[in-house]
C-alpha cells in the first residue's frame, strides 16, 4: 500500500472565492485513492478546504466513515461517486467519468450499473493479474493484498501489487508502460451506456457532473456533439478546471458549459498518494456548490 499522505506536510490553501474552499473530486480507499475515507476528510480539512466531495469509484461505501470524520472535523461533506461509463461515439466507445453528487445510495437502477461495474471490474483484475502472472511475479493475493475488503478495483491497485513485487518504482510508472490500454496485459471492462448513465443518475435525485471531460492525455475523449446530447439527457455540469486541461481546453469547455447552459466545477481529482494531484489545486465557486446542493436529493452535510 502506498503511504499516507503526511498530514504535517499540507500547505494551508488560497480563499479564492470568500464563500469558501471547495474541492468536489476525491478519492479514498473506498476505490483507488490511498487514505481511508475518515484520514482523507482529515487531509481535507487540514489543507483548509471548507467542502469536500467523497467521489470514490463505482461506489458509495465510504460515505459513513467520511460523514462521521467531517462532523468531526467541521468540514462540509457532498457525497458522490464517479460512474464510470461508455459514451457511444464512433468506432469503439470512449469511457467517461461520470460524477454523480447527492444521489439516493439505494435507488436500484443506479445501483444495479455500478454493482455490474465493480463485479466486473473485479473479473477484470483477475484477468489482467492472469495475463500479467506470465511476465511478473504476482499474484491475485499480492493484489488483494493492496486492497480493503469491498474496495472498488482498478488498474491503480495492480499498479500497487506491482510496485511492491518491484517491477516498477510508482503507479505512475506502472500507467506509463505495463498497464497502459494497448499493452497484452490490458482489459477492458463493463460500463453502462453515458447516456443511459445520466438518466439513471437523475432518476437516484443525483446531480451528474462530467468529469475531466477534455483530458486527452488519458486517451480519446468526447466530441462537442456527445456532451450536448448528454446535456439534453439532464447533465448538470463540466468539471472545467481540472489539472488534466491545459488552459486552452478549459478556455474551450468554459465556452461550451455557457452555450448549453451547464454548471462549471473545477476539482483537484485527490488520490491521496497514488498520484500527484494535489488536494484543493483546483476549486468551485460557491454558487455553483449551491446550484447542485438544490438539484441534489440529498443533503450537503454541515
Ligand atoms: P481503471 O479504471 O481501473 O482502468 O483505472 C483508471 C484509474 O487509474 C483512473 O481512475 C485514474 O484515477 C487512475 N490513474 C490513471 N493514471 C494514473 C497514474 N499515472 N497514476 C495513478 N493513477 C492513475
Ligand atoms: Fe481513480
Ligand atoms: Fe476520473
Ligand atoms: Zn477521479
Amino acid at each position: 500500500m502506498p503511504h499516507l499522505t503526511p498530514l504535517g506536510t499540507l500547505r494551508r490553501l488560497p480563499h479564492l472565492y470568500p464563500g469558501g474552499v471547495i474541492d468536489l473530486h476525491t478519492h479514498s480507499t473506498a476505490s483507488d485513492g490511498t487514505d481511508s475515507p475518515a484520514r482523507l476528510v482529515e487531509v481535507a480539512a487540514r489543507a483548509g478546504l471548507t467542502t469536500l466531495a467523497l467521489t470514490d469509484h463505482d461506489t458509495t461505501s465510504g460515505w459513513a466513515e467520511a460523514a462521521g470524520s467531517a462532523a468531526r472535523q467541521g468540514i462540509a461533506l457532498v457525497r458522490g461517486a464517479e460512474i464510470s461509463a461508455i459514451a457511444a461515439t464512433r468506432g469503439w466507445g470512449t469511457g467517461v467519468h461520470l460524477l454523480a453528487y447527492l444521489h439516493d445510495p439505494a435507488h436500484p437502477d443506479l445501483l444495479a450499473e455500478t454493482e455490474r461495474t465493480r463485479d466486473d471490474r473485479e473479473s477484470r483484475a483477475r484477468r489482467m493479474v492472469d495475463l500479467l502472472s506470465e511476465d511478473y511475479p504476482i499474484t491475485w493475493a499480492d493484489l488483494l493484498a493492496q486492497t480493503q475488503p469491498g474496495t472498488t478495483l482498478g488498474r491503480p491497485h495492480i499498479a500497487d501489487a506491482l510496485v511492491a513485487a518491484g517491477a516498477v518504482r510508482d503507479r505512475d510508472e506502472a500507467f506509463a508502460t505495463i498497464l497502459r490500454p494497448g499493452t497484452r496485459y490490458y482489459v477492458g471492462h463493463y460500463a453502462p451506456d453515458a447516456v443511459a448513465a445520466v438518466r439513471a443518475v437523475r432518476a437516484a435525485g443525483g446531480v451528474p457532473v462530467l468529469a475531466h471531460p477534455g483530458a486527452d492525455a488519458r486517451g480519446r475523449v468526447v466530441p462537442d456533439s456527445m456532451i450536448e446530447e448528454l446535456a439534453d439527457a439532464g447533465l448538470a455540469g463540466l468539471e472545467v478546471d481540472h489539472r488534466d486541461h491545459t488552459p486552452d481546453t478549459r478556455r474551450r469547455l468554459r465556452d461550451l458549459a455557457g452555450a448549453l447552459g451547464l454548471l462549471v466545477t473545477g476539482s483537484s481529482d485527490f488520490h491521496g498518494a497514488g498520484k500527484q494531484n494535489r488536494i484543493g489545486e483546483n476549486t468551485t465557486a460557491p454558487e455553483v456548490l449551491d446550484a447542485i446542493a438544490e438539484q441534489g436529493y440529498l443533503e450537503v452535510l454541515r
